[in-house]
């Protein structure tokens, strides 16, 4: 970890007459071209769709005077000074070559929320920023929880709840901020200095997008790029800490890990049943501070509990009581769809975990449960299932198939864990997920968990992975009832 000069391109930006084309309509294009016609600039947005709901979010932008141009994402409006992007546009789109050659540059929904957060003479709320493949709006749930226990005034934002635009122009006061950040929004946000940030883990995902695995990994370790207090990571995940050692960060910035061990000095981590401290403490090579008992953790799953100690670890950085700590981790409850406890029904646990769209995810889930009849199976998004299924095998009491690429999990099944009996569901309408949880009743035996973790995405046979959850809840109760 070098600490170098750096340079904080927070200078207030004029918009006043800039030409400004916005790259996309929706979630993050819609709100910043609002918010820079209100700042005096000339705004054009282009978006590559030109459906029924692009054509109302255009008629809504016109009418303030903002121009709009449906159907054409690759063409760069003569004139164009700086581009905002929707995160998700792939950086090899025409547009940005375009604006490349011109020196046109190109910034994220996330650099402008940083370049627009000290306006009006308003002190900005600094950042404690979370990344990584999974865990990421668990963790700065949790964060949010925590420093809301402490008495600040804050918000989780990013993917969730308040957009982070809103959060840094909206007329609401905040004494900080925790944000979450994809990989996409990294990758457009070359200035954001967070006060600490962590990445949770590194998993393969988004590679299409980001190129290859060394992209994506460059991607996420900017959030570590000035940060001034603590960069922290996983202690069991070594490409986190390679990403501290590599950034530039502030005089005196720490790099504090979290493990689900025993902490070493300068580290969070798990003492019998206990969250403790060992890096926000005075003489950390002696003391350790008691923050919280595992069990205030909800759900005390493994990666939860990491989870709680990366929330922890960047509170402590911010001050933040012990005390503090255990209260927001206590008040903390997950969003729905993530490890949710649905029912016990005749001595079996029914937990919906639909969000574990990916391996890892799924992986962590499969990890906190003994004995497991396991429903996975959607969309594969080019994923292999050996490494899962060999580390699951021997929890496995069933598994029961569902969705596109179910055959993919069928073959990684006969290959790591034979003896399991598995059941293939070849139906893809509404009442397959009712199918599937009687099948998964059937194999489990009192104690078992029936698991909907399904490594795969949903939308072969739902709308999105809520509705999946929903439909696996639906059915446990018509099992109950
Ligand atoms: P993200 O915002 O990164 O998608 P979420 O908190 O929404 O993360 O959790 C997504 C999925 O990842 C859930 O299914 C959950 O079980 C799993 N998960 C949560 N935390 C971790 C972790 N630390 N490691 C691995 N998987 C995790």
């Amino acid at each position: 970890m070098g600490s170098g000069q750096v340079t904080d391109s927070s200078a207030p930006f004029d918009f006043r007459g800039k030409h400004v084309t916005v790259a996309g309509l929706g979630v993050s294009g819609v709100p910043a071209a609002k918010v820079l016609h209100g700042l005096g600039a000339r705004v054009t947005v282009v978006n590559d769709g030109d459906d029924e709901r692009a054509r109302t979010q255009a008629a809504e932008l016109e009418t303030l005077g903002v121009t709009v141009r449906l159907g054409d994402g690759a063409t760069l409006p003569e004139g164009t000074e700086l581009i905002v992007t929707a995160p998700g546009w792939k950086p090899d789109k025409p547009l940005f070559t375009a604006a490349h050659e011109a020196g046109v540059p190109v910034w994220g929904d996330v650099e402008l929320a940083w370049r627009l957060r000290d306006r009006d003479g308003r002190k900005a709320a600094p950042w404690l920023a979370v990344t990584g493949t999974n865990g990421k709006t668990t963790t700065v749930q949790m964060l949010a929880s925590i420093l809301r226990a402490a008495g600040l005034r804050t918000a989780a934002v990013g993917n969730i709840g308040v957009s982070l635009l809103d959060a840094v122009t909206g007329d609401e006061e905040y004494d900080v901020l925790a944000v979450e950040l994809s990989s996409y929004q990294l990758h457009w946000a070359p200035s954001p200095r967070a006060h600490s940030a962590a990445v949770l883990n590194l998993a393969p995902d988004h590679l299409d997008w980001h190129g290859s695995m060394e992209a994506y990994a460059a991607d996420k370790g900017r959030i570590y790029e000035g940060n001034r207090v603590a960069c922290v990571f996983n202690v069991a995940d070594k490409a986190t800490e390679d990403l501290v050692r590599a950034a530039d960060v502030e005089e005196g910035c720490r790099a504090v890990g979290f493990t689900l061990g025993s902490p070493a000095p300068s580290q969070l981590g798990v003492v019998e049943g206990l969250l403790v401290d060992r890096a926000f403490v005075e003489d950390r090579h002696r003391n350790a501070q008691e923050l919280a008992e595992v069990s205030d953790v909800n759900p005390p799953a493994p990666h939860n509990i990491a989870n709680a100690l990366a929330a922890a670890a960047l509170a402590r950085s911010f001050g933040v009581s012990a005390a503090a700590v255990r209260d927001g981790l206590r008040a903390f409850t997950p969003d729905a769809h993530r490890i949710a406890h649905v029912a016990d029904v005749d001595g079996v646990a029914y937990v919906d975990d639909s969000k574990a769209t990916n391996t890892h995810a799924t992986e962590a889930s499969l990890a906190a449960y003994e004995s497991i009849v396991w429903i996975a199976g959607g969309l594969a998004k080019g994923a292999t299932f050996d490494e899962l299924v060999a580390g699951a095998a021997k929890r496995l009491r069933g598994a029961v198939l569902i969705g596109a690429d179910r055959a993919l999990i069928r073959e990684a099944l006969a290959r790591h864990a034979p003896e399991v009996p598995v059941v293939d569901l070849d139906r893809t309408d509404t009442g397959a997920m009712l199918q599937a949880v009687q099948e998964a009743q059937r194999l489990a035996r009192p104690g078992d968990t029936v698991l909907l973790a399904p490594a795969c995405a949903s939308m072969d046979m739902f709308t999105n992975y809520n509705k999946r959850g929903d439909a696996f809840a639906q059915a446990v109760r018509e099992l109950g009832a």
